[in-house]
């Protein structure tokens, strides 16, 4: 049974004040599965009255104390996560092993966040005259807004509300509308865990409603987005605007490149597992393949064939690899990306076309022979298409992946070691992978250069995003 989804502000669940909402669909038939209320101003000014009080208490509180109700709130979404992903897959279509797995992996961000909360160190600096002390010392930054979507209901939500509590931060976040009741659920395994009321508070509604009051409002001093190019870059505007720091995750184009030297069919299976996975809806989804000349016919059969074998279906049902897309919207965007291709002189290998006329399902698709006007070799697809081009030279080939304004992700395939690290130094992207796909561990940065955003959502540089330093300097009298 698909779950009643609430707005969560100031330590209660709710609905909207106005009574507003808006159907959630089950992208497998398109049928609407349950309802979502819509926060008001008055709602938003609730919980911006709750984050400034539950910022005041939980900066107060030790780091220890908020390590272990953390750890508490991961031990909780740890033992749910069976119980949560069918209703993930319910509502964003990702076969229920995957969202099982981004559930577990959830529970593990929010361990390493607590854990690092514990090592905000600051430094003491040798004064230059005798008796004076100078330290810096981190502090948390103030209430967060954090503005997520629904590819990764929990993951990208969790990332952001690990790292503001980890600091000490309080945060409103504003949950993927189409996909809300997964991310309910991960906010209430905070709420059962004793984090106190105030802290993190959930809210859903019209997106641009919700970001033009929240970022500007005083109590706000930190936003955190993650979506797409357009909007981050609105976003971002409307933060400087206001002097907000900010962290912007934003969509990308991601080169995959093998070379002559590569294992061609560890890198089929590797890319291709990589594209198909959540219907290809995925910020660092390799997305332009740039296939040696000398190997380009072996690959494009093997991943053509590696395609062609991927199951779609339902995400409930046990064996499927792929489920629909997402959304509605989705599907007429691919199928203009297909077409546009087509029209461009494109190749369908496999795929080209929606499936049936129910749900949002899409074909895994890979198109050769696609021209660099071609849009999909220009905007982010988000969806399940691979287009696959010849390259004749290092240099080249090093031009086509950092010729778009992109840089998030990047990768690449060769058994040479003299071109890994080449390859891994030309890239303008931040994050390289080279003969695996080891991105996006709680552990380590996670952000892009150029278009796709600045900051980071892993590593010690996430929590460094939910700090302020402050800088002392003490005569003793
Ligand atoms: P979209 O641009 O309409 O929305 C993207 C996300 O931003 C959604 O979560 C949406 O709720 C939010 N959003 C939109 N306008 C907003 C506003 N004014 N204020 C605050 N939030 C706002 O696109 P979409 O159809 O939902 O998704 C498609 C595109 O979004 C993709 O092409 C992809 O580039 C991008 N996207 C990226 C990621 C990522 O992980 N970086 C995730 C989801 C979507």
């Amino acid at each position: 049974m698909y779950p009643e989804v609430s707005l969560y502000i100031d330590g209660a669940w709710s609905k909207g004040a106005g009574g507003r909402g808006q159907d959630v669909l089950n992208p497998a038939t398109g049928e609407a599965i349950g309802t979502v209320p819509h926060a008001d101003r008055a709602d938003l000014d609730r919980a911006l009255a709750a984050a400034a009080k539950g910022f005041r208490a939980w900066r107060a509180v030790s780091a220890f104390e908020r390590y272990k109700l953390m750890r508490k709130a991961a031990e909780l979404l740890r033992g749910r996560a069976a119980e949560i992903a069918p209703i993930m897959t319910m509502e964003n279509g990702k076969p229920v092993v995957e969202a099982k797995a981004e559930v577990l992996s959830g529970a593990d961000l929010i361990d390493w966040f607590a854990e690092e909360g514990r090592r905000a160190y600051g430094r003491v600096i040798p004064s230059r005259a005798e008796g004076v002390y100078q330290h810096v010392v981190k502090e948390p930054v103030g209430p967060v807004a954090a503005f997520t979507p629904w590819n990764f209901p929990v993951n990208q939500a969790v990332r952001k509300i690990s790292g503001a509590l980890a600091a000490g931060c309080s945060i409103i976040i504003k949950g993927p509308e189409e996909t809300p009741a997964s991310c309910a659920a991960l906010v209430k395994a905070f709420a059962d865990a004793g984090i106190p009321a105030g802290v993190v508070n959930l809210v859903f509604g019209v997106p641009a409603e919700i970001s033009e009051y929240l970022i500007p409002h005083p109590v706000i001093r930190k936003v955190s987005f993650t979506g797409s190019v357009p909007v981050g870059k609105h976003l971002a505007m409307l933060a400087g605007k206001h002097m907000k720091r900010a962290t912007m995750e934003l969509g990308g184009h991601s080169p995959a490149i093998v070379f002559e030297d590569a294992d061609v069919e560890h890198a089929a299976k590797m890319l291709s597992a990589a594209k198909f996975r959540n219907a290809g809806q995925v910020c660092v989804s390799p997305t332009r393949f740039l296939v040696h000349e000398s190997i380009y016919d072996r690959f494009v059969d093997r991943f053509v064939a590696l395609a062609k074998g991927v199951k779609v279906g339902s995400g409930m049902e046990p064996d499927v690899r792929m489920g629909p897309l997402a959304h509605a919207r989705r599907v007429e965007v691919i199928e203009g990306f297909v077409n546009d291709a087509i029209k461009h002189g494109a190749k369908i290998q496999t795929g080209g076309k929606r499936i049936g006329n129910k749900g949002f399902f899409y074909e895994p698709t890979v198109m050769t022979d696609v021209p660099t006007e071609a849009r999909i070799m220009n905007e982010e697809p988000f969806g399940p298409v691979a287009p696959i081009a010849p390259f004749a030279d290092f240099g080249a080939v090093v031009s086509e992946a950092n010729r778009l304004p992109y840089g998030l992700a990047a990768y690449a395939y060769t058994k040479s070691a003299k071109t890994a690290s080449a390859i891994a130094s030309a890239f303008e992207s931040g994050n390289v992978s080279i003969n695996h796909h080891g991105l996006a561990l709680p552990e380590v940065p996670f952000g892009g250069v150029k278009d796709s955003g600045y900051g980071s959502e892993g590593g010690s540089e996430a929590l460094e995003a939910y700090l302020s330093t402050k800088f002392v300097t003490q005569v003793g009298l």
